[in-house]
C-alpha cells in the first residue's frame, strides 16, 4: 500500500498574534495536508524511476522516458485486451517508459479530449487514466475514456515562462487578487499584504537552501514557478479546495496540493499568528522539498522523513521569520509532546520502530508521530548529515507508483543508520537536550 494513501494530519493548538502582518489568520487547529487529487487518491508523491536510468530524463523531478511512446503503447495494447478500471487508485503503470529523447527533453504530447486539449509529458500511464505533467508543474489526471486523440508535437517540453503563468493566475483568481513575481515564487494574494507574504516565502526559501547546503543535502534547481495562493477568506479557501476535488478536514488552514504543486492558505481577522506562521512554513517546506528534489512526487518515501523535515522548518530558527522565540530550533507545538514522551525512552523507541516500518502512526497517534518524526529528522540531519543525505536520495528515488515493501524499507533505514534502535533513540534524546 502506498504510504501516503492516508492523508497525514498535523494539529497544533494555542493562539497568538501575528505582529508582522496587519491581518491575522484563523487557526484553532492546524491540519497539515499533502493531498492528492480526490479524496480517495493517494496524496502527493513524486515520480522518479531509477530502474532504467540510462533511458530516462528528468522533468520537474520526474524521470520520464519516452512518455509519448509509453502512451501510444498503452493505447495499442488496450485495443487488444480489456483492462480493469481501478477507479482513482494508482496501480502500477500499464506500460513503463522505455525511450529517451536525444536532446534530453521529451517532446510534448497533445492529448485531445472532446472539449479541450491538454499538453505535457505523461508521467504515469494507467488502464483508467493518464497522468500528464503540464508545463506549470501541475499533474493533470485524464480519464482514458475522455481521450479522443494523442499527438506528438515537435516542440520539447519546457517549464512555462513566469510571465505567462502570471497572466494565467490573474485570469484564474480575478481582479481582487494580485500576482507577485518573486522568484522562485508567484504569489497570489490581496494587494495590501502581498509584499509581506513575498517576504515570508523568500525568507523560508533562503533558510531552507542554507540548511541543505550546510548539511550536505543535495538539491536541484527549481524547474517550475512555485505558486502560493493566499485567499482573503476561509470561505474562498474552502470553495477553491472543493472545486479542486480536495476534501479538507475541519480546521484545515493550509495545505500543499501535490497535483497542482501549489500551496494554499488564507488570511482572516481571527487567527493566531504562531500557528499561522508554523503552518505556512510547514507547507512551504513541503513545496520546496518536493521541488528541490529532496522528495519526489509519486515515490513512496517514508512519511516520517517528509513530515519530519517540514516540521523542522516550523521552528523560529529555521523558519526564517522574526519571532519572539528568537533562535530556538524547537517548533513550539513539539515541545510539550516531547517533554511528555521524554519520560519514557521505551515509548520513543517503540514509535521510532513503527515509523521506520510504516506510516500508520500518522493516523493512529499523530501527535507523537509528528513529534518523533521531527526528533529523528533533527538528529539525523544535524548529527548524521552524510548518511541522512544518502538516505534522502535513496527514498526519493524509489520507483514511482510502487509500494515500499516493509522489509526493504526497514533494511534501507538500517543500512543508513544502523539497526540498534535503542542506541539511536538514546542519541536522539541526548541531541534534543542540546537544542536551544
Ligand atoms: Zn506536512
Amino acid at each position: 500500500m502506498n504510504p501516503l494513501n492516508s492523508k497525514p494530519s498535523r494539529f497544533v493548538a494555542s493562539l497568538a498574534n501575528l505582529p508582522s502582518l496587519a491581518m491575522k489568520v484563523v487557526f484553532a487547529l492546524v491540519v497539515c495536508l499533502i493531498v492528492g487529487c480526490t479524496d480517495n487518491s493517494p496524496p502527493s508523491q513524486f515520480v522518479v524511476d531509477v530502474s532504467e536510468p540510462s533511458v530516462q530524463v528528468e522533468v520537474g523531478g520526474h524521470l520520464v522516458g519516452a512518455p509519448v511512446a509509453a502512451a501510444f503503447e498503452e493505447e495499442s495494447e488496450s485495443n487488444l485486451s480489456v483492462r480493469s478500471i481501478v477507479s482513482q487508485t494508482e496501480s502500477k503503470p500499464a506500460v513503463r517508459p522505455n525511450y529517451a529523447p536525444p536532446d534530453g527533453r521529451p517532446p510534448i504530447l497533445a492529448v485531445q479530449m472532446s472539449d479541450t486539449t491538454a499538453f505535457g509529458v505523461p508521467i504515469g500511464n494507467f488502464s483508467d487514466q493518464l497522468l500528464l505533467m503540464r508545463n506549470d508543474g501541475a499533474i493533470q489526471r485524464i480519464p482514458k475514456p475522455e481521450i479522443v486523440q494523442q499527438t506528438v508535437l515537435n516542440d520539447r517540453f519546457r517549464s512555462i515562462e513566469r510571465n505567462e503563468l502570471s497572466q494565467q493566475l490573474r485570469a484564474e483568481f480575478g481582479r481582487n487578487y494580485l500576482v507577485k513575481n518573486e522568484p522562485p515564487y508567484l504569489i497570489v494574494a490581496k494587494s495590501e499584504h502581498i509584499n509581506d507574504w513575498a517576504q515570508r516565502f523568500r525568507g523560508l526559501q533562503h533558510s531552507f537552501k542554507l540548511y541543505c547546503t550546510t548539511h550536505g543535502l543535495l538539491t536541484r534547481e527549481i524547474e517550475f514557478p512555485l505558486v502560493a495562493v493566499v485567499f482573503g477568506s476561509r470561505n474562498e479557501f474552502l470553495k477553491y479546495a472543493h472545486a479542486s476535488g480536495v476534501k479538507l478536514p475541519e480546521f484545515c488552514v493550509g495545505y500543499y496540493f501535490s497535483d497542482s504543486n501549489r500551496i494554499l492558505l488564507y488570511e482572516s481577522d481571527e487567527s493566531s499568528a504562531k500557528e499561522t506562521q508554523m503552518t505556512i512554513c510547514h507547507e512551504a517546506t513541503h513545496q520546496l522539498a518536493f521541488n528541490m528534489g529532496l522528495h519526489q512526487r509519486r515515490a513512496s518515501s517514508p512519511l516520517w522523513v517528509i513530515e519530519g523535515l517540514a516540521t523542522m522548518f516550523e521552528s523560529p530558527m529555521l523558519s526564517g521569520l522574526q519571532s519572539r522565540e528568537g533562535k530556538s530550533l524547537w517548533p513550539a507545538t513539539r515541545k510539550h509532546t516531547w517533554q511528555s514522551l521524554r519520560k519514557s525512552p521505551e515509548s520513543i523507541q517503540r514509535i521510532v520502530t513503527g515509523l521506520i516500518q510504516n506510516d500508520k502512526a500518522f493516523e493512529s497517534d499523530f501527535q507523537n508521530a509528528y513529534t518523533v518524526a521531527w526528533a529523528m529528522t533533527t538528529y539525523l540531519s544535524q548529527r548524521r548529515s552524510q548518511q541522512f543525505g544518502s538516505y534522502l536520495q535513496k527514498v526519493g528515488n524509489l520507483p514511482p507508483f510502487e509500494d515500499y515493501a516493509l522489509t526493504i524499507r526497514v533494511s534501507d533505514f538500517q543500512s543508513a543508520f544502523g539497526s540498534d534502535l535503542k542506541l539511536l533513540t538514546n542519541k536522539i534524546i541526548k541531541h534534543l537536550e542540546t537544542l536551544e
